[in-house]
């Protein structure tokens, strides 16, 4: 399939979901938010009583996993098994669990035809940790978002807040350490910048600027 891919790896909270999203209404393109499959797997698991380490349960749930995305008006609607988990999805319990069953080898294995199968014509926008490393590694355009963590944590709480979720800033900083450290020491697909990838900091850059240099750069290769 050769179909194109803009990859946008990035830690939680850099801003990929937003910048994903303009990119793929900018560019007329699919979009594939994979760390929501890995948040749906952590749901899965968790209304299934499964382990969180047990690896061969939870990669086999990943293979059979009856998940299907859907857009109302515009917001992405996930269904997990029938029942809406859209809501579920976001809070940080989830991220977190995500992210532990997301270190095992044979779970990222589970995924990746799942994750493949969002490359179509006329092109894709992959937002997560691995997209331009692992997943799309033949990508023509690969991305980097990152910015401190304290800027990470200050958006996602006034993102929470937003929502209505209450939740304290120290809490959701120390989170989203512990996450980080995780996703970037793991022993497979680590989060790391692709080769060739554009890095961008957004920590003292708006939304506004950083979809500007994303697109500037994408279209000089597209
Ligand atoms: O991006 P999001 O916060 O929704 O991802 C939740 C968790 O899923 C991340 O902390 C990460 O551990 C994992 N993930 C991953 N690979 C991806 C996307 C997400 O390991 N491509």
């Amino acid at each position: 399939n050769s179909s194109s891919v803009i990859t946008v790896d990035g830690p939680s909270g850099a801003g990929k979901g937003t910048l994903c999203q303009r990119l793929a209404s900018h560019y007329g393109f699919h979009l594939l938010d994979s760390g929501a499959i890995y948040r749906v797997l952590a749901l899965a698991a968790l209304h299934h009583n499964l382990e969180l380490d047990n690896e061969e349960s939870l990669a086999l749930t990943a293979a059979h996993l009856d998940v299907r995305f859907a857009f109302s008006s515009g917001d992405l609607q996930v269904i997990l098994e029938g029942e809406d988990v859209t809501r579920e999805l976001r809070k940080e319990t989830t991220g977190n669990a995500a992210s532990k069953i997301a270190a095992f080898p044979r779970v990222r294995e589970a995924l990746l035809r799942r994750q493949r199968a969002f490359r179509e014509s006329p092109g894709l926008v992959a937002d997560g940790r691995d997209m331009g490393t692992v997943v799309f590694t033949d990508a023509p355009v690969k991305i980097f978002l990152d910015a401190s963590a304290e800027e990470r944590a200050q958006r996602r709480y006034k993102q929470l807040q937003l929502k209505g979720f209450d939740v304290s800033f120290d809490h959701l900083l120390s989170e989203i350490k512990e996450r980080d450290h995780r996703d970037r020491n793991r022993s497979v697909a680590p989060l790391i910048a692709a080769e060739g990838a554009l890095t961008i900091d957004s920590t003292s850059l708006s939304i506004d600027e950083v979809v500007q240099m994303s697109i500037n750069y994408i279209d000089k290769i597209l």
